[in-house]
């Protein structure tokens, strides 16, 4: 388990929901690769499962104004150094988000 605040942000939304044409609610940041997934809250919980299959147990979040840390494997909150910019996804960003892809339901479907 460790920190790499060199490493960039994998991008501006979720790494796999980008790829698989899905939508998220909040955005966190792994604090070892820059994976970027998404909460728990949404559909898919990408950040849940990136840990699941690296053992990347620190991320951040990727919400503006927010800079909380949170360590998967003791399942409580954590500490970290600061990281690689940018310290957020953009601020024109929608959350839930991407706009195009949230249904008009979303709300009924967070966990
Ligand atoms: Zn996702
Ligand atoms: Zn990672």
């Amino acid at each position: 388990m460790s920190i790499d605040p060199s490493a960039p942000p994998s991008g501006t939304g979720c790494l796999e929901c980008e790829k698989d044409g899905g939508w998220w609610f909040h955005l966190r940041r792994c604090g070892e690769c820059g994976h970027v997934g998404c909460c728990d809250s949404s559909p898919s919980q990408h950040a849940t499962a990136h840990w699941r299959e690296t053992g990347h147990a620190l991320m951040r979040s990727f919400e503006p104004g927010e800079d909380w840390w949170w360590d998967f494997d003791a399942s409580a909150s954590a500490t970290g150094p600061e990281l690689a910019e940018p310290q957020h996804r953009p601020l024109d960003q929608s959350a839930p988000g991407p706009v195009d892809r949230v249904p008009d339901n979303w709300q009924s479907l967070l966990h």
